[in-house]
């Protein structure tokens, strides 16, 4: 799966508990690629998601947005339905 952000391609990974077991996701700019635990049921995915997206936006426009922001950024986002775009 990939997602464009601010013009870039990232790509989107599955990781499994054991890859990652203190996150549910991590998002690298220089990388390009969002790393999503595999075990998230589908609403917490779309959540985790969209979290990492925020933090993808943050870092490249230097808003400097503290974690607790991006997460209920991300819970406020997806409770109104917002959906990050994926492609195959
Ligand atoms: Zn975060």
């Amino acid at each position: 799966m990939k997602v464009d952000i601010l013009g870039k391609p990232y790509r989107v990974v599955e990781a499994t508990d054991g890859q990652m077991p203190d996150s549910f996701g991590t998002a690298s700019c220089k990388d390009q690629i969002i790393t999503l635990k595999k075990s998230m049921a589908a609403g917490q995915k779309a959540d985790t998601m969209l979290h990492e997206v925020i933090h993808i936006i943050s870092n490249e426009l230097a808003l400097e947005l503290p974690e607790d922001t991006i997460r209920r950024l991300a819970v406020g986002l997806h409770s109104a339905g917002v959906k990050v775009a994926m492609k195959k």
